[in-house]
């Protein structure tokens, strides 16, 4: 049994008004004032539309974006990074539909899942470790959620260290490295850096050393 399979799968979803992380709480309290009409809550993972046993790859980021998926209420809905990664997904054959950046545009994951690490928009995007670790309930229990898992792909360093911990690992013997898989627990484990706009601005991403990832990813799904 993998680590993953291991896991307990219930209560992957937050409550709407989860309170355990009092400053993300508050941060979130403000924005439903200033933005009544935007999602303003802790974000669902966004699954296959044919259901939990279809999942084979998990993607996990680091947090709603505040004008992304804050706003919106679906992972990496509305803003950049989310341009760059659903097109990559369409490429792979990961969903189907013309992303529009609406959580009502259609989209479909087929075979994937998209979550994030944190479920409530940090200020700055910079969550601090206690909620990265309090949050990590709801990760584990996602990766619990998918009984034919085989792969995760983590965006960022901080998704990686909290992956691996939820799935009962050393982060010291899983270090972050862009392009890297390796197998976790029964799980193939690939890292990419980040698709935020920061990231692709300054080039530590291109759009080619990300589409690399998802290709290796692809290739793997359908090698073993
Ligand atoms: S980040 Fe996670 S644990 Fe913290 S308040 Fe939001 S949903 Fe709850």
């Amino acid at each position: 049994m993998s680590a993953a399979l291991a896991l307990s799968s219930a209560g992957a979803e937050p409550h709407p008004d989860c309170p355990l992380c009092p400053r993300l709480h508050d941060f979130i309290a403000e924005w439903r004032l200033r933005e009544p009409i935007w999602f303003n809550a802790p974000v669902p993972t966004f699954s296959a539309a044919a259901g939990d046993k279809t999942v084979e790859l998990l993607i996990v980021g680091l947090a709603p974006g505040l004008r992304g998926a804050n706003r919106t209420g679906r992972p990496f809905t509305g803003d950049y990074a989310g341009d760059l990664l659903y097109s990559t997904l369409h490429r792979f054959g990961f969903s189907r539909g013309t992303f529009r950046a609406r959580p009502d545009d259609g989209v479909e994951l087929t075979g994937a899942a998209l979550t994030n690490a944190v479920r409530c928009v940090p200020p700055e995007n910079k969550p601090v470790g206690a909620e990265i670790a309090t949050c990590r309930r709801f990760l584990t229990a996602t990766i619990a959620r998918y009984p034919n898992l085989r792969a995760i792909v983590t965006l960022g360093t901080i998704a990686h260290q909290s992956t691996v911990r939820a799935l009962g690992l050393r982060v010291a013997q899983f270090p972050f490295a862009h392009g890297a898989r390796r197998d976790a627990g029964g799980i193939a484990l690939f890292s990419s850096y980040h698709c935020s706009r920061y990231n692709t601005n300054t080039g530590r991403l291109t759009e080619e050393m990300f589409v690399g990832v998802f290709r290796e990813v692809r290739e793997f799904l359908e090698s073993e």
